[in-house]
C-alpha cells in the first residue's frame, strides 16, 4: 500500500521518533508499505516520520550506475546508531518531504552503521559516499531535523521564499 509522504512545513516532520521493541508482522508490513511508497515516489531513502509513524526505522535503496534501484540493494534499518564518522563531503541534498528543492550540504563521508533488521537482529555496516549521506540525511529525520535545517541564515530565508511561491504556484 502505498503511504501519504508528509510535507514541510507539516510540525509532525519535527517528531523525535521512538526505539522499535516489536518485531512483528505488523512491522513487517509497515516496511513493505514504506518500500513501495519510496518506490513510486522515486526517492533513494525514506524515514518512517515521513509517513507519519514516530518510530525509528529507515529505508534506502541507492541506484546502480545505470541509475536502476535493485530490491536486493534495499537496506531496512531499524533504531541505528552511527559510530566513527569521518571525513567531510558536499552533496546536493533532496527530500522527499521538501519537494523541489535542492541544496548542498555538508555530512561526514564515511561511518559505521549498527541497526537492527526487520527481525530485530543486530547489524552492522561500513558506509561510504552517497550510502553514508543518505543515511545521514535519514537518521536527521529520526530526530525530528530536516535538511534545510542545515542551510546558512541567508540561504535558509531564500528556500523559505523560493518553497512559499512554489507552493502558491501549484495551488
Ligand atoms: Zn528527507
Amino acid at each position: 500500500m502505498i503511504l501519504p509522504i508528509i510535507t514541510y512545513p507539516n510540525k509532525l516532520l519535527k517528531t523525535l521518533s521512538c526505539d522499535v521493541t516489536d518485531f512483528s508482522s505488523a512491522l513487517h508490513q509497515f516496511l513493505d508499505d514504506m518500500h513501495e511508497t519510496m518506490m513510486a515516489s522515486n526517492g533513494i531513502g525514506l524515514a518512517a516520520i515521513q509517513v507519519a509513524n514516530p518510530i525509528r526505522v529507515l529505508i534506502l535503496c541507492i541506484p546502480d550506475e545505470e541509475g536502476n534501484q535493485h530490491k536486493e540493494n534495499l537496506l531496512e534499518i531499524i533504531n541505528p546508531e552511527i559510530c566513527t564518522p569521518r571525513g567531510n563531503i558536499l552533496y546536493q541534498e533532496g527530500c522527499l518531504s521538501v519537494p523541489g528543492f535542492y541544496e548542498d550540504i555538508e555530512r561526514f563521508e564515511s561511518l559505521t552503521l549498527r541497526y537492527q533488521n526487520r527481525h530485530g537482529e543486530p547489524c552492522e555496516l561500513h558506509a561510504t559516499d552517497l550510502l553514508a549521506i543518505a543515511i545521514q540525511h535519514e537518521i536527521d529525520h529520526l530526530e525530528g531535523k530536516l535538511f534545510i535545517e542545515k542551510l546558512s541564515y541567508h540561504r535558509r530565508k531564500k528556500f523559505e521564499k523560493e518553497y512559499k511561491k512554489a507552493q502558491k504556484d501549484k495551488k
